[in-house]
């Protein structure tokens, strides 16, 4: 079993990222499947973890990238992505960003204002070069995930509004240097019924619809990622439903002759492959409750400190039949470290050796070095 592994790797030293590459390479065949015989494309969305060999083993599956930052596109050229399979999204795209994409030709720029839309096609005028765009639509569709990562409702600071769509949709094709490929939706992450998504599709037909009575079509739609991971059964469900995900949209869009349709998955990807392993410093007993203090902290994983988001906690190391409950810390000054609370875990004592499941998206990427920490290493079963 891999946690063994993780447990002899731990002696070399704690707190450490651990991944299971062949897991990886099962989500990645997995998605394969899925979506032959279909125009399907599916960008992996670097944001969800970066790690250089993570990056190479999505790269040689043939998947594109959805990147967020100039040197998130520097990293995926690094890994081998090929530019052409490259899509750039982001609120705030600086000028020096813009020009990293322009320079290197990647596929598409997922634009999400009018001002960004000028902005692009100055730059690209003065290259001399005719850049691929699509109009990030915010949908006004509620994910019913946390607040913090939901993206497409009109209160959120994504996208462009369904009211002003006609006049930017106007504005991208009358640009000289900008070519609308089409339309980009990305309703929010960790989306765990297919209920969005159906409302997403409705909403994709009813816009095409709509443009297509104005004589435009486009060539492409980007419906983005948000599909969520089991956190609590992680080790049941191993590789996320990415089955009842593609299916909502093969039976869902009504798709015109040629017409691709490009996903950005992240979280679904790497989330189950990797697990933050770390080391009980002290158990430490107050008044009302037992705390078992970690060597990894928020500075690691940030997610339950930021979301509120749950991670099963397992004690690899305990033999102990009795069990207690604990609430699982971190060691960082802030009341907000904590990984767990009221923990179910064998009898736990200094020196055990805990993992935090599911913890491949969002953690490394979100690491920092508050309070002067180190960032967390890195170890890979292959
Ligand atoms: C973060 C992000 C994604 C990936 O979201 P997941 O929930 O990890 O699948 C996709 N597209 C855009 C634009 C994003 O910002």
């Amino acid at each position: 079993m891999h946690l063994d592994t993780f447990m002899s790797l731990a002696l070399k030293g704690t707190p450490f990222y651990g991944y299971n590459l062949p897991l990886l390479r099962r989500t990645l065949d997995t998605i394969k499947q899925e979506i032959a015989g279909y125009p399907f494309m599916v960008h992996y969305a670097v944001k969800a973890n970066g790690n250089p060999r993570i990056l190479n083993e999505i790269q040689q599956s043939g998947l594109g990238v959805d990147l967020v930052s100039g040197n998130e596109i520097l990293a995926a050229l690094k890994a081998g992505f090929d530019p052409g399979k490259m899509a750039y999204a982001g609120v705030g795209k600086t000028d020096r960003e813009i020009e990293i994409g322009i320079d290197n030709d990647i596929f598409c720029f997922n634009v999400e204002s009018e001002p960004e839309m000028e902005v692009i096609n100055e730059i690209a005028a003065r290259k001399g070069k005719t850049v691929g765009v699509a109009i990030r639509v915010n949908p006004d569709i509620d994910a019913h995930t946390h607040r913090y990562i939901t993206t497409g409702t009109s209160a959120d600071k994504f996208g462009i509004d369904l009211p002003m769509l006609d006049e930017a949709v106007d504005l991208a094709m009358k640009l000289p240097n900008l070519h609308l490929r089409g339309l980009h939706f990305h309703i929010g992450s960790q989306v765990t019924t297919i209920e969005p998504f159906k409302m997403l599709c409705d909403k994709i037909n009813q816009l095409l619809e709509h443009f297509e009575k104005r004589g435009i079509s486009f060539e492409m739609i980007d419906a983005g990622g948000g599909l969520g991971v089991n956190y609590e059964q992680p080790e049941k469900n191993p590789i996320a439903p990415f089955h009842d995900f593609f299916e909502v949209f093969k039976k869902g869009l009504k798709l015109r002759q040629g017409q691709m349709v490009h996903f950005e998955l992240g979280r679904s990807i790497v989330a189950q492959c990797g697990a933050l392993i770390a080391k009980v410093v002290f158990v430490k007993q107050n008044a009302a409750k037992k705390f078992v203090i970690l060597d990894a902290g928020m500075t690691d994983l940030i997610r339950p400190a930021l979301y509120n988001s749950h991670h099963k906690i397992v004690n690899l190391t305990s033999q102990e039949k009795e069990i207690d409950t604990y609430d699982v810390v971190g060691p960082i000054c802030e009341s907000s470290d904590v990984f767990g609370t009221d923990q179910q875990l064998p009898m736990t004592r200094r020196g055990d050796i805990i993992a935090i499941l599911s913890a491949g998206a969002y953690g490394e990427s979100m690491a920092s070095t508050y309070n002067m920490r180190s960032l967390p290493q890195s170890h890979f079963i292959d």
